[in-house]
């Protein structure tokens, strides 16, 4: 650095260093000057005897000084006797010279690291860590901005995909995660063992089916075979699941899933266990005036995309009989698929790394496809628990034995109800009787007082009682699937 000469060791008529330069890079530069007075305050006359090399003309902070001109200037500008600026000088130059060397070494660095941070290897280990330095949030925009092409490359997707197209899959992933997702192939073609092409191979498929199924349609089709949550979800999810929310409990907080009612019994294991945990998960609906429920995706009908479509939770699709399922696309499909293609990356990860340790990125990816669920719940306005959670929760835990038979025979006129009821004593069937009018008071006392009717009376002949089945059914086609099924359990029907 340059030390000052103080006003009371300058002498009239020697000659000193004043700068006239000092480039970034550089040494400085100075012109010779001898003192001609000392005028106090700071102050001193100088003469100019060699103006020195000439300074840049728009050089910063530049002194343009002449031969022989007399200027006053403060003392504190003047660096040191002449005698010694040639050696100052250079030793400055040399120091902003290693400055500089160092810096560029820094950057040559970040430019290689940086290089790597976008490098998509199929072969690449998988990273032991993804939470990432704050350091590198200054060019999150721009590194995600790269990824969109490198996804337009990796995928061969070719001039007419465009980045507009591309962004909304990689906004919420860290940037490494994305970068090895796109390391991994959809076509799960056989990869290194360890690597994150095998790690990520799910979570490329599900990004995959969400770029096409995201996009706007012209003529009312969607493109693209959004997957019912059966074909996407595995074990390894119900085990993230709960270690993620392990892990919140640690830190003594709590993780509330979107509740889910009590199932009826004869929903089948597995999907019991999925339902019990990943129930709440929002499907997507294809429109359509028929009987069927569609994806959105399906091929026979013309429908809104999935996140404009109507949508319910995987819980009541799952109650369904099958015959109401289309068996071309398979039925509803995952409305959020983005984030559920974020959130079995962040599984696989977990899973692959040995169940060990949810990184933060890990927590936020569940917690995004909750925000998911809850943004599809206020489009459709559903509060966290519907009248239709409600009768099959409160039908689901109070199940009947072979005695729903009779009932359900009670209130549904057909051949098959006639034998069934032939077959009972009187007392038998005056049993059913009171049983179907039991259900139904049951099912009022779940609905809204604004809905109710007239309080059925113990009495209430077989008449009545099918009036009033007949009553509920239709008000509940729309939104309680298999209505007479939960109020009646019928053990062993299909
Ligand atoms: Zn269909």
């Amino acid at each position: 650095m340059l030390t000052f000469v103080k006003q009371a060791d300058l002498r009239i008529g020697h000659e000193y260093a004043f700068p006239t330069y000092s480039p970034y890079d550089d040494a400085p530069l100075a012109a010779r000057v001898s003192v001609v007075s000392i005028d106090g305050g700071g102050k001193v006359t100088v003469q100019v005897v060699d103006p020195g090399p000439r300074p840049p003309a728009r050089g910063w902070r530049a002194v343009h000084v002449k031969k022989s001109e007399q200027r006053q200037i403060k003392t504190r500008d003047i660096a040191c006797p002449w005698s010694e600026w040639a050696e100052r000088a250079a030793s400055i130059g040399a120091e902003k010279k290693a400055r500089i060397a160092e810096q560029r070494a820094r950057h040559d660095e970040w430019d290689r690291e940086r290089a790597d941070r976008l490098a998509i290897d199929p072969g690449r280990a998988l990273p032991k860590e993804y939470d990432e330095e704050v350091h590198f949030r200054s060019i999150d925009l721009e590194e995600r901005s790269e990824l969109t092409s490198a996804y337009i490359t990796a995928r061969n997707l070719g001039p007419y995909a465009t980045p507009e197209s591309i962004a909304p899959l990689l906004s919420d992933l860290p940037v490494m995660v994305l970068r090895d997702i796109l390391a991994a192939n959809k076509y799960r073609e056989p990869v290194e063992p360890g690597s994150v092409a095998a790690t990520f191979a799910r979570a490329a498929w599900i990004l995959d089916i969400a770029r096409v199924a995201l996009r706007e349609t012209h003529d009312g089709r969607v493109l693209g075979e959004p997957p019912q949550p059966e074909r996407v979800l595995n074990e390894v999810d119900l085990k993230f699941a709960e270690a993620v929310r392990v892990h919140i409990v640690a830190a003594g907080g709590a993780l509330l899933l979107p509740p889910v009612p009590a199932l009826p019994s004869w929903l089948d294991e597995p999907e019991r266990a999925f339902l019990g945990t990943f129930g709440w998960l929002r499907l997507a609906v294809g429109d359509t005036n028929g009987r069927l429920l569609h994806s959105p995706g399906c091929s026979s009908v013309r429908s809104r995309p999935v996140l404009e479509a109507d949508s319910i939770p995987w819980w009541q699709r799952a109650l369904e009989i099958p015959e109401r399922v289309c068996g071309r696309c398979g039925g509803p499909a995952v409305r959020d698929l983005v984030p559920l293609a974020g959130f079995v990356a962040a599984a696989d990860v977990w899973n692959d790394r040995g169940r060990d340790r949810v990184e933060q990125w890990q927590q936020a990816a569940f917690q995004r496809l909750l925000a998911a669920t809850a943004s599809a719940r206020a489009q459709a306005l559903e509060p966290d628990i519907t009248l239709a959670w409600r009768i099959v929760d409160a039908f689901a835990a109070d199940p009947l034995g072979e005695e729903g038979w009779a009932a359900y025979a009670t209130i549904v006129p057909t051949g098959w109800s006639h034998e069934e009821l032939a077959g009972l004593t009187p007392s038998g069937r005056e049993a059913a009787r009171a049983l179907v009018r039991e259900r139904i008071v049951k099912l009022e006392a779940l609905l809204p007082e604004t809905e109710r009717l007239l309080p059925l009376p113990k009495a209430a002949d077989v008449q009545v009682l099918r009036q009033r089945h007949r009553h509920w059914k239709d008000r509940l086609r729309q939104s309680v699937p298999q209505l007479d099924r939960l109020l009646f359990t019928l053990p062993g029907a299909d």
